[in-house]
């Protein structure tokens, strides 16, 4: 059922991935980080990224915003060549970019002010965003006055408010307390359903690849990392993350994942590239 969902909502390629290699350069030489990466993510569908750390999940989603080039091969976004900063996505890292000396309502709006909309649609869009992240009375606090989940919150409504056509995470909930990570992880969920943007989500941890993903794709440990596996996640819309972790499904295609998955992180870590 959810994934006739998930097709029907997939009515094309936002991000294709075209032997992306990515390849920096050193004093002892050149050293690929990344290398042929390919495959598509649908619109409208939320694809997660997994694999050790270090092994290149923040440089493919770097090239996906267009911050640095590919070495070799390329990016297309909605069938364009991506040359450049990517203007359809927003980016969300683990650290947030909430600016200190502005409030939770002026954080939101900031997006929308330097586009030059209108005053009175940024108070009504803002208003209604801070809404739906459960911000509205925590509108004139400033940043430091939050829980680190209403950051997250507030960091969500502020790149989503632009309304950009995908949203590029960097494990951004990587900081958080493992309840407050959940519940963020059904928050950005309900967003996420309610608005059909394109997702692109990186992490290490499986549990919250699998419980958010319509796909989970594996990536090698590096150097020279590539994709190893993809894997459908055929678990039914919406989700209860709270207990999603005890559904059979979910545990039988963790095993499978880990399967791969584990070879990668022990590889990784004999090679001494994990934090
Ligand atoms: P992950 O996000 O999976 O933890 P990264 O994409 O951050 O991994 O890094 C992949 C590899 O590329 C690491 O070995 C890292 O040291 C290297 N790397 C990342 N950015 C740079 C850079 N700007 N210059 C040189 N090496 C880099």
């Amino acid at each position: 059922m959810q994934s006739q969902v998930a097709s029907a909502r997939a009515t094309g390629v936002a991000v294709r991935f075209e032997g992306v290699t990515k390849r920096f350069s050193s004093a002892n030489g050149s050293y690929t980080a990344v290398d042929d990466v390919t495959f598509d993510v649908p619109q409208g569908s939320f694809t997660t990224v997994v694999g050790p750390s270090g092994c290149g999940k923040s440089t493919l989603l770097n090239m996906t915003a267009g911050l640095t080039p590919c070495s070799a091969g390329s990016i297309e976004v909605f069938s364009e060549p991506l040359s450049g900063i990517n203007r359809r996505a927003a980016y969300i890292f683990q650290q947030d970019a909430l600016l200190p000396w502005k409030t939770v309502a002026g954080n939101v709006r900031l997006g929308l002010s330097l586009r030059g909309v209108d005053a009175d649609e940024v108070r009504e869009r803002s208003d209604e965003w801070l809404r739906r992240v459960g911000l509205s009375e925590f509108a004139d606090c400033y940043p430091f006055q939050l829980s680190g989940g209403m950051r997250k919150r507030a960091a969500i409504a502020q790149s989503w408010i632009v309304d950009p056509d995908i949203m590029l995470m960097d494990e951004p909930f990587g900081a958080l307390d493992v309840q407050t990570r959940r519940l963020m992880q059904a928050e950005l969920l309900r967003v996420w359903s309610a608005a059909r943007k394109t997702v692109v989500f990186v992490t290490h941890d499986l549990e919250e690849a699998i419980a958010l993903a319509d796909e989970v794709v594996v990536m090698s440990a590096g150097p020279a990392s590539t994709v190893v596996g993809r894997y459908p996640v055929r678990l039914s819309r919406p989700r209860d993350l709270l207990d999603i972790r005890t559904d059979p499904g979910f545990v039988e295609l963790y095993g499978s994942i880990w399967a791969t998955l584990r070879d990668e992180v022990l590889r990784s870590y004999a090679s001494g590239g994990t934090d």
